[in-house]
């Protein structure tokens, strides 16, 4: 496979990077190189944001109408390519096929839910707020608007953030993972050939230096990110300290409650879709499993069967279920955080390093592993592992179960297994987490709603994705008229 040169798109054009720093991107798969990436510098920076400075005041006042055409066209192109999006997704990213075509599909959802920008975008009116005048709210686009975004779903997250801006009338630019860029370069690619116009979307690519110098720009207005806790954390300060909007995504540590009334067989199939779907790289993975009761036994042989079963290797071979995990470091972390959690006292039901996958012997493979009497409060039970690593720990009742739930710093995502109505709706009721899944292991809001993550794992208060996006990327201005 030939290595890629990447190239930033600026101004409507494809253009070298000034960088002197640059970082080779290898297949997870495979360990080999498949292109190289460019460490932008702040002059990189400064020219996008020029751009898209350049471009704001004839895209804001191009009608909202006319704007959500490019992005019709863009979703027929998103389309038209979503195999050849769908295999870049594997061969940077690793996972499998399937994963990755679902990964485009969840994020073309948000460019058709972007289309409906039009009615999205209605103000308020109130006639006779006082004897002969008239209120109105409007919104009016931010300006310049960038995105960070992280290398675990390098298709579908720069596209939680890019359509919502350009239809509120923004210009946008994208500084994509360094770990993951070659997607978005052909997102970029396919975004051009829309006939946008120069400047409204720009992409750079690059690494923290990149990041520092676009959050420090005067120019650009706000800052999403997604990324780890501390970097979403530290970014969320800066950005706002530079007084500008920002909403910054992080990490996560997510549990599911596994109460004795659900079918264990049917929730062992679900639970290791949602511990092992990606290698567990997802920031909706299922990391904690709490069994209440007398669900622990049944559910750990369970969970073990179909972890052993898992048919891991490169994501573009038939019938692979896992692929491997981003670097050599995020396995060697893995490996050793398992390490800590057996010194800590757990045992390892399935034991998933060493990891060997015929033909790929230098990829990053690390198996599904499954470890019971993880203490709360221990490094393994509070770490995010990003990885295919499901903890057990057991609770008394639904009460002790909540209590794990809400003791941590996360709150991402936390699943219920039940029967029962009563012990959902206690569930829903009282967990301090913000995107919920009950009987379902993965809880993915729509483009239509909000991401809604809570605690250390969000700072900001406007989320990504469906009507937040809209207040995101507008200002709401209010008229108090009074006429003869
Ligand atoms: P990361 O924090 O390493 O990187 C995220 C982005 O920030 C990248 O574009 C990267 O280039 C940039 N970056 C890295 N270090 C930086 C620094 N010191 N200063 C400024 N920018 C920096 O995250 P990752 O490893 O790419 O992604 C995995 C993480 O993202 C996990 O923690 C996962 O839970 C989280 N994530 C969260 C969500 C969510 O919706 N909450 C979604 C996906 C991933």
């Amino acid at each position: 496979m030939s290595t890629t040169q990447l190239l930033n798109f600026v101004d409507g054009e494809w253009s070298h990077s000034s960088a002197t720093e640059s970082l080779t991107i290898p297949n997870p798969a495979t360990a080999q190189s498949i292109a190289v990436l460019p460490v932008s510098p702040a002059p990189d920076v400064d020219a996008a944001v020029q751009a898209a400075t350049r471009a704001f005041p004839e895209w804001r006042r191009t009608p909202a109408g006319e704007r959500i055409q490019y992005l019709f066209t863009f979703k027929t192109l998103l389309e038209e390519h979503l195999d050849e999006l769908a295999q870049t997704i594997t061969n940077e990213c690793g996972k499998t096929y399937t994963e990755a075509a679902g990964e485009m599909r969840r994020g073309i959802e948000n460019v058709e839910v972007a289309c409906g920008i039009p009615s999205l975008l209605q103000g308020l009116y109130s006639e006779d707020i006082a004897r002969g005048i008239d209120e109105t709210m409007i919104r009016q686009p931010v300006g310049v608007v960038a995105a960070i975004t992280p290398f675990n779903f390098p298709g579908m997250i720069p596209l939680w953030f890019l359509p919502y801006a350009i239809a509120c009338g923004n210009t946008f630019i994208l500084k994509p993972s360094d770990k993951t860029p070659l997607t978005a370069q052909k997102i970029f690619t396919l975004l051009e050939q829309t006939g946008l116009p120069k400047g409204v979307a720009n992409l750079v690519n690059g690494a923290k230096e990149t990041v520092d110098a676009l959050v420090d720009h005067p120019e650009v207005r706000a800052i999403s990110l997604v990324g780890s806790t501390p970097v979403a954390k530290a970014v969320y300060a800066r950005a706002t300290a530079n007084g500008k909007r920002a909403q910054c995504q992080g990490g996560a540590k997510n549990p599911i409650i596994v109460l004795p009334d659900a079918n264990i067989e049917d929730v062992a199939q679900v639970a290791a879709e949602s511990a092992f779907g990606c290698a567990g790289q997802r920031c909706l993975a299922a990391s904690l499993a709490i069994t209440v009761g007398d669900a622990a036994q049944p559910f750990v042989e369970a969970m073990a069967d179909v972890a052993i079963r898992r048919n891991v290797g490169y994501g573009l071979d038939a019938g692979v279920e896992m692929g491997p995990v981003i670097r050599a470091e995020s396995k060697a972390r893995i490996e050793q955080l398992i390490q800590t959690g057996l010194d800590d006292g757990a045992q390892a039901i399935v034991d998933g390093r060493q990891a060997q996958v015929a033909s790929y012997e230098q990829g990053y493979f690390v198996k599904p592993t499954i470890l019971t009497e993880v203490q709360p409060g221990s490094q393994i039970a509070t770490t995010e592992i990003f990885g295919p690593v499901l903890s057990v720990m057991p609770a008394k009742d639904i009460d002790a179960a909540l209590s794990l739930v809400n003791g941590q710093r996360y709150g991402n995502m936390a699943c219920l297994f039940t029967r029962s109505g009563a012990a959902a709706r206690k569930f829903r009721y009282e967990a301090q987490v913000g995107n919920l899944g009950i009987n379902v292991g993965v809880a993915a809001p729509m483009a239509f709603f909000p991401f809604s993550g809570w605690k250390d794992s969000f700072f900001g208060d406007l989320h990504g994705q469906g009507r937040d996006a809209i207040d995101f990327y507008t200002e709401k201005k209010v008229i108090v008229e009074r006429w003869g």
